[in-house]
């Protein structure tokens, strides 16, 4: 089955693997990761491109530079059923993230696969650009990574920003139960963030700022800005450990 013939019940995988959670509140925890395919926005420097950009996607957005370099994209379709046995058999971590692309894309098909997993105990992560809102799946969610993207993601606002499922996220993160993260690339992100905050009511304990970064030493140096920028917030930091500790 192509991802063009997809029926109602089966996702779109494009990869399982088991390694560390690399940033946020969990860093450095075993984990289970399930990325799912397709994602509704198309940031500039999205270190995960397999998993969405297809020839097709690429043509529409007229992103030619990858239109012409990439292999089709590849996927694994999968059931509700078939993706929890996959993800029970994988041993040794009980602690599971499902990230993309964008995830909450397939969020009526993942309720049967995340109720499995949290009945035998699991703690379930979701990684989100947090423009779609979480139900029905939230209530399955231990926590949401949120990360809205700022214009140096180079998508319109109308698209990063959309204002009930942000609503949403900022409930659950009062609630104790989503983070906010924020990719930052240079000093004038800051003004977009604390423009976000005031709108928003974002809770300050509820943030972090993470540089915008593709390898260690580039991480390293942003790092020592990143830090500085989080203290003139008054938020928190964290650094990618997956590339500066090597793993996936
Ligand atoms: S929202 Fe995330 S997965 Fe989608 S293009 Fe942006 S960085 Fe990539």
């Amino acid at each position: 089955m192509s991802i063009g013939e997809l029926d109602r019940e089966h996702v779109a995988v494009s990869e399982i693997f088991k390694s560390y959670q690399g940033e946020g509140l969990n860093a450095g925890k075993p984990a289970v990761f399930v990325r799912l395919a397709l994602c509704n926005l198309y940031c500039s420097w999205c270190d995960t491109k397999y998993s969405w950009l297809t020839p097709d996607r690429a043509r529409v957005l007229g992103l030619k530079e990858y239109y012409y370099s990439m292999d089709k994209a590849r996927f694994q379709i999968y059931s509700p059923i078939e993706l929890y046995k996959i993800v029970t058999s994988i041993s040794g971590a009980r602690h599971l993230v499902l990230t993309g692309g964008e995830p909450l894309i397939w969020r009526y098909r993942l309720v049967e696969f995340l109720s499995r997993l949290k009945s035998d105990g699991w703690f379930i992560e979701v990684e989100t650009n947090g423009t779609i809102p979480p139900d029905p799946i939230d209530v399955y969610i231990d926590l949401f990574n949120v990360s809205p993207k700022l214009s140096n993601s180079g998508v319109p606002y109308r698209y990063r920003i959309v204002e009930n499922a942000l609503r949403r996220f900022v409930e659950l993160a009062v609630m104790g139960r989503a983070i906010f993260k924020f990719v930052v690339s240079s000093h004038s992100d800051l003004d977009e963030i604390r423009e976000l905050i005031r709108i928003y009511r974002i809770p300050k304990n509820r943030i972090l700022l993470m540089s915008e970064c593709r390898d260690r030493v580039e991480c390293l140096e942003r790092d020592r800005y990143t830090v500085e920028f989080s203290r003139k917030l008054g938020v928190g930091f964290t650094r990618r450990h997956h590339i500066l500790d090597g793993y996936k």
